[in-house]
């Protein structure tokens, strides 16, 4: 894990927030490569969740709601952590993650656990008071149930259908930590699959299996990837059943999504507090019902720590070790780089030239700085499956060199036909 968040920060996949000024807490920021990271994930999920699909829309709904929202949906009550204070040093923790009644580290008394709610609060408008005072969204899953009449009288859908939405969420964790996987900000891809009440459990057993199959397709190794039931004991009052799909991380089997069955809970709290009428009168069956919801709650950050961890290889190569990141070719932020062995010219135009080609058909990076050896190592560690070396000879014999990332293979490819190659090799071993 330190290895990986050390290469994350010298290659720019991620920085601890506002750095120069002693960082924030659980607040990350995203470099090139990061950002690249990320944008790759939110297209997999958007395109497998909602575009190749019939039965799924898309919304974006704001981070700031009217108030009323957060206390119909039980957060203002219940969104909340035990909090525990040492006596002695005044550090907060999160009562069910400390052992005993002590603080290990200075044998400090712990109070009483309270309640500690993690919304964040500010205002919104020229004044500060009560009546002013609004939410940083803690899931992104309401903007889609206070839009679903919405969505049901602007489009043809019918349940079962679903609502999706990626965007950013904010909670005040108590413990923030583990690098990227609990954030005070940080940003989900939800989906919202309403359905008639009988055939929840139906759609529960569906969703479960296509999220763990979604993240097999980014590569991620099978075996270090499980579906785990909720016991009784976690389940909240209105869920029908849950499961949470988890990876094993450095520091344990944990979550990475959740995908629950919340009977009609969102949608019954939120027509009773708004009067509004938020059910669906089926035409055919002449029945009128509140969908049931099916939802599965996935993160960005997650999964991009995810990807990293399991793409994460140390190998040992003639005697010396190379870091690689064994990311797979639909989430890799650059697909193909491109390398004149030397920076002399004609070899750095026409590796530009070569780089403008190939542009328009994969994620690409010219890259002409330091030593050929460097460069490969540095695409390698950045996770980059093939790298076009342009050499001396290119410029007589109109070929080039696809290096390979992962068993560093080379082979000499007329510039003509580099395009179909790589596109080639990409869909078969990328
Ligand atoms: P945990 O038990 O780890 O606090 P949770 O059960 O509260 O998570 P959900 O409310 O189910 O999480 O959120 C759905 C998904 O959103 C999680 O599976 C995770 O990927 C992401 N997520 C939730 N909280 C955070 C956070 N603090 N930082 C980063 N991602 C988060």
């Amino acid at each position: 894990m330190e290895k990986l968040v050390s290469l994350a920060k010298r290659r720019g996949y991620f920085f601890q927030s506002s750095e120069i000024y002693g960082g924030i807490q659980g607040v990350y920021d995203f470099g090139p490569l990061g950002v690249a990271l990320r944008n790759n994930i939110k297209r997999a999920w958007w395109r497998t969740m909602v575009e190749l699909r019939d039965d799924v829309v898309g919304i974006d709904a704001g981070i700031i709601m009217n108030p009323r929202v957060w206390e119909a949906s039980g957060h203002v009550q219940n969104f909340t952590d035990p909090l525990v204070e040492c006596k002695k040093c005044h550090q907060r923790f999160r009562a069910d993650q400390v052992s005993g009644p002590r603080h290990q580290e200075d044998g400090g008394e712990f109070t009483e656990a309270r309640q500690f709610n993690l919304m964040f609060k500010t205002f919104i408008g020229p004044l500060e008071n009560s009546s002013t005072q609004v939410y940083l969204r803690p899931e992104t899953a309401q903007g889609i149930f206070v839009n679903f009449a919405n969505v049901l009288n602007s489009t043809r859908m019918r349940p079962p259908f679903g609502i999706a939405q990626i965007g950013k969420a904010f909670r005040n964790e108590i413990t923030p930590g583990n690098s990227i996987f609990r954030m005070r900000e940080f940003e989900q891809m939800e989906l919202e699959f309403f359905v008639p009440p009988a055939d929840e459990m139906t759609w529960l057993d569906y969703w479960k299996n296509q999220r763990l199959s979604w993240y097999q397709s980014l590569g991620i190794r099978p075996e270090r990837l499980r579906l785990r039931a909720h016991g009784k004991d976690e389940l909240a009052h209105y869920a029908r059943g849950a499961f949470d799909v988890e990876y094993e991380f450095p520091f344990g089997w944990s979550e990475l999504e959740g995908i629950a069955a919340r009977g009609d809970y969102d949608l019954a709290a939120h027509q009773r507090a708004s009067g509004k009428d938020l059910s669906y009168f089926d035409d055919i069956k002449r029945e009128r019902y509140l969908p049931h919801v099916v939802e599965p709650s996935a993160g960005v950050d997650r999964t991009m720590l995810t990807l990293l961890i399991d793409a994460y290889h140390e190998e040992e190569v003639r005697g010396e070790q190379r870091v690689v990141l064994k990311l797979d070719r639909s989430v890799a932020p650059i697909l193909v780089a491109v390398l004149p062995l030397s920076r002399k010219e004609p070899l750095t135009q026409l590796a530009q030239q070569v780089e403008h080609q190939l542009r328009p058909y994969f994620r690409t990076e010219y890259d002409d700085t330091q030593s050929i050896g460097k460069r490969y190592r540095r695409q390698d560690e950045i996770g980059t499956p093939f790298a076009v070396t342009v050499d001396f000879e290119s410029v007589n014999d109109h070929a080039a060199t696809i290096r390979s990332r992962d068993d560093m293979t080379q082979v000499r490819v007329p510039l003509a036909s580099l395009k179909d190659a790589l596109a080639e090799r990409l869909a078969t071993e990328g």
